[in-house]
């Protein structure tokens, strides 16, 4: 949490608390990966920002047109998420993208302001495009979500993104849309973000192979059961040259130690099970239980919170109804402020 524990530690007003936004795509529980890399953050921002919580339903559809009730299933499910992990929406407010016109209508305005060769170029969107196999078929929604991305952050004033380092492309181009349009509008009409990076920015999936992702099936969610949690620590990555325990081990690409470094509080013991591991004498599967451990302790709390909230569908449902007729009101005022700066007529 070094970003986070750098804030300013003395609660400001609402008045002067620099905003904060950031987002969550409605394709599936959130898992590890989000907690690690952004969730632990938001809660401290609390304490420091002025901060909204954006569940994207409409970026989440330009990879999961086939599944539309999924994504509006799913947003209830990642309200639940946040507030099992201690989001409190009398601090943050939770809305939902696809009921803020004023998101679609910025969107529209910035797509003017990126070429299709800069869109092309977006290293995240490129690998994306990679992994889910579009070929030549690349939905035009999934190449322009960093505009839309722009949009998000932007209609919000934010200037504090909470995110893993998949993001950071996102957050250069959303900067630089903002001064093409300042500079188009001859004035500061919005402010540039920066991104607030965690200590575990990209938490890789169980197999390995590229980051935790919702839509790769190598995630453990925050609402996993204990047995889905000791299934995953067992079918971990660890050194495949790594075969007997008195085997000398890598510990750089190994996933268990990557989660160990994220998630035990004990870092001595952590310390000393890498030595021994790279010495040899010290076999997987010592280090996976000491990880399963860790692991069952630290999502216990979160799944047992989140099964009480989940008894009262109520309770999700009125948050996120709150808070978008709030963010309703921001970001329709920050629309209107482009708008008029563009020298467009209001009505
Ligand atoms: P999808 O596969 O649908 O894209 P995802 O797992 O990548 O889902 P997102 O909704 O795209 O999750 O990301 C939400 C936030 O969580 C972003 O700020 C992203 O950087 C962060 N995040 C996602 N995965 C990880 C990870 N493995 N490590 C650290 N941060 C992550
Ligand atoms: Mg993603």
């Amino acid at each position: 949490m070094t970003n986070a524990d750098s804030m300013p530690a003395i609660p400001t007003t609402d008045a002067v608390r620099p905003v904060a936004l950031t987002g969550d795509r409605a394709t599936g529980p959130l898992h590890l990966g989000h907690y690690a890399g952004s969730l632990r953050t938001r809660v401290a921002l609390q304490d420091t920002h002025r901060q909204y919580l954006l569940i994207a339903d409409m970026q989440a559809l330009t990879d999961t047109m086939h599944d539309p009730a999924k994504v509006g299933r799913m947003a209830d499910e990642i309200v639940l998420d946040y507030l099992a992990v201690g989001i409190d929406p009398d601090r943050t407010t939770i809305c939902l993208q696809s009921a803020l016109p004023a998101l679609a209508e910025l969107t529209m305005l910035y797509l003017n302001l990126v070429s299709v060769a800069r869109l092309e170029r977006n290293p995240t969107v490129k690998e994306e495009i990679g992994l889910r196999g579009f070929g030549r078929a690349v939905p035009a929604g999934f190449l322009c979500y960093p505009v839309s991305q722009a949009a998000d952050i932007t209609a919000f004033r934010a200037t504090a993104v909470p995110v893993g380092s998949d993001q950071l492309p996102m957050i250069e181009q959303t900067n630089e849309i903002v001064r093409s349009l300042n500079r188009l509008c001859g004035t500061a009409v919005l402010p540039e973000a920066r991104a607030v990076l965690s200590g575990a920015a990209r938490l890789p999936g169980i197999d390995g192979t590229g980051k935790m992702s919702k839509s790769r099936g190598n995630a453990i969610a925050l609402s996993a059961s204990p047995d889905a949690i000791s299934q995953a620590v067992r079918a971990m990555f660890t050194d495949p040259a790594h075969i007997r325990a008195e085997d000398p081990g890598r510990v750089d690409g190994n996933v268990v130690f990557s989660y160990l470094d994220a998630f035990d509080p004990d870092a001595d013991l952590v310390a000393d099970l890498k030595d021994r591991y790279r010495r040899g004498g010290l076999g997987d599967s010592t280090v996976k239980r000491r990880l399963d451990e860790v692991l069952q302790e630290a999502l216990r709390p979160i799944r047992e919170r989140r099964k009480a909230l989940a008894a009262d569908p109520a309770i999700p449902a009125g948050v996120l109804a709150r808070g978008t007729q709030d963010a309703r009101q921001v970001t329709g005022a920050v629309a209107r402020d482009v708008r008029r700066a563009l020298g467009l007529r209001l009505t």
